[in-house]
C-alpha cells in the first residue's frame, strides 16, 4: 500500500469512529449546505450554530433569503463578524431566486459562481449535496497535508495552492467524496490541530512525516506575518430624547452597509482621550457649536480585533439642544447622518460589534443608576 493509499484508509477508518454529529451532516439540500458553509467561513462551529439555526428559521428557502430586505439579513448576522458574507448570501440568494428559478446550480462552476463562493465552499457544496469528486482544502486540510506527507512549501505562497490542491484532488476517495472530504475536515479540527496534536494515538503516525522527522510544530510553514493595522476611531453620540444619529456605512471600508454614530477616525490614538470631546465638536459643527448642546459622558476605549486591523473606539456621549430648530443642520456635518429612534438600534439595525459592546453596557449603566 503506498503512502496515498495508507492515508485515505486510516482517515476514512480514523472518522468512522469519531463522527462529530453537526445539524448540516449528512444534509443533501443544497441551499442548507451552502447556508452552513458561508456562516462557517473563518467561524468557529461553536459559534456558527446557533446562527445556522436563526437562519433556517427565518429564512426556510433561498426564497425566503431572497425576499427579505437586506437590513432584516444583516441584523440577523449582528455579532458573527465579516459582514461581506452576508451580504454576498443576500444577493446570491437574490440571483438564485430570480435568475435560476430557485433552482441552487449543481455544477461545481454554476456553484463556484455564486457570490462569496470560493474554491473551498464550491467543493464543499459540490460534493456533500451532489456527490461531486472535488476535494476540499482548507487551513485544516493544508495542515494535515502538509504535516502526514512533510511538506514544507508555505502554505500562503502562489506555488502552494496547486500543489496541495493537486495532492487534496488524488487523495479523494471518488466514491464518496463528500464524507471524504467530511472526514479530513474533521480531522484536522479535532486530531492533527494546531496546537497538541493527538499525535500518539494516531492511526497515521507511523509513516507521518512530521512526526517521524521531528517537524509536528513546525508544519505547515507560512511565510508571511500579518501586520495589523491599528485604527482609531471617535464616536459622537448625540443624543435628543430617545433618538441618536446614524448613518450606514458605504464605500471600500470596513462594516459596508452597517450603522454607526458620527465618526471621526483620528490618525493616532490619542493619549488622554479627554482630548476627544472638543475635536469631534469642532468637525461636526464647524461654524461653532449650538446653544445648548452639553458633553455627557466620555466611555472607555473598546477595543475590536479583525483579521488584518485593530479597531479602538471610544464613544462621546452628548446632549443635543432640546429645541433642535437653533441648530442649522445645514452648517453642520451631519447630513449624511439620520435622526433616529434609539430602539432600532437594538432592534432592527444591524451595528458593528464594538457599536453593540458600547450600547449594550450603555443600557446596563443606565439601568443600575
Ligand atoms: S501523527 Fe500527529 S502530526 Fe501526524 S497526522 Fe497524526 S496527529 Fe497529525
Amino acid at each position: 500500500m503506498d503512502d496515498k493509499q495508507f492515508f485515505r484508509k486510516n482517515l476514512l477508518a480514523w472518522h468512522r469512529n469519531h463522527h462529530r454529529p453537526m445539524p448540516w451532516k449528512g444534509e443533501r439540500d443544497p441551499y442548507k449546505i451552502w447556508l452552513s458553509e458561508i456562516i462557517l467561513q473563518q467561524t468557529r462551529v461553536e459559534q456558527g450554530l446557533p446562527y445556522y439555526a436563526k437562519f433556517l428559521a427565518a429564512y426556510p428557502t433561498v426564497h425566503q433569503l431572497a425576499d427579505a430586505p437586506l437590513d432584516a439579513v444583516l441584523k440577523n448576522w449582528e455579532g458573527l463578524g465579516y459582514y461581506s458574507r452576508a451580504r454576498n448570501l443576500h444577493a446570491a440568494a437574490r440571483h438564485i431566486a430570480n435568475a435560476l428559478d430557485g433552482t441552487f446550480p449543481d455544477s461545481y462552476e454554476s456553484i463556484r459562481a455564486l457570490k462569496g463562493v470560493g474554491d473551498y465552499t464550491a467543493a464543499a457544496i459540490a460534493s456533500f449535496a451532489y456527490d461531486l469528486p472535488h476535494a476540499v482544502l482548507d487551513g485544516n486540510v493544508y495542515r494535515v497535508l502538509a504535516r502526514f506527507f512533510g511538506i514544507d512549501t508555505p502554505i500562503d505562497s502562489t506555488p502552494a495552492k496547486k500543489e496541495f490542491a493537486a495532492l487534496a484532488q488524488s487523495l479523494l476517495d471518488e466514491r464518496s467524496p463528500g464524507a471524504y472530504n467530511q472526514a479530513i475536515m474533521d480531522f484536522g479540527a479535532r486530531h492533527c490541530t494546531p496546537r497538541q496534536p493527538a499525535c500518539s494515538g494516531c492511526p497515521m503516525s507511523s509513516r507521518c512525516v512530521a512526526l517521524q522527522s521531528g517537524r509536528v510544530a513546525q508544519l505547515p510553514v507560512k511565510k508571511k506575518t500579518i501586520t495589523k493595522r491599528m485604527r482609531f476611531f471617535a464616536y459622537a453620540v448625540f443624543e435628543h430624547r430617545n433618538t441618536v444619529w446614524l448613518r450606514r456605512r458605504d464605500g471600500k471600508d470596513i462594516w459596508q452597509q452597517l450603522y454607526e454614530f458620527p465618526l471621526l477616525e483620528q490618525p493616532e490614538t490619542p493619549a488622554d482621550t479627554a482630548t476627544v470631546p472638543p475635536l469631534l465638536v469642532q468637525h461636526f459643527f464647524p461654524e461653532g457649536a449650538p446653544e445648548g448642546l452639553e458633553l455627557q459622558a466620555v466611555s472607555k476605549t473598546y477595543r475590536q480585533t479583525l483579521s488584518h486591523q485593530i479597531i479602538q473606539a471610544v464613544f462621546i456621549e452628548f446632549k443635543m439642544p432640546d429645541n433642535l430648530e437653533v441648530v442649522d443642520f445645514q452648517k453642520t456635518r451631519l447630513l449624511d447622518y439620520t435622526q433616529t429612534e434609539q430602539f432600532k438600534l437594538k432592534k432592527i439595525l444591524a451595528v458593528p460589534r464594538i457599536i453593540d459592546w458600547y450600547w449594550q453596557e450603555k443600557a446596563v449603566t443606565l439601568r443600575l443608576v
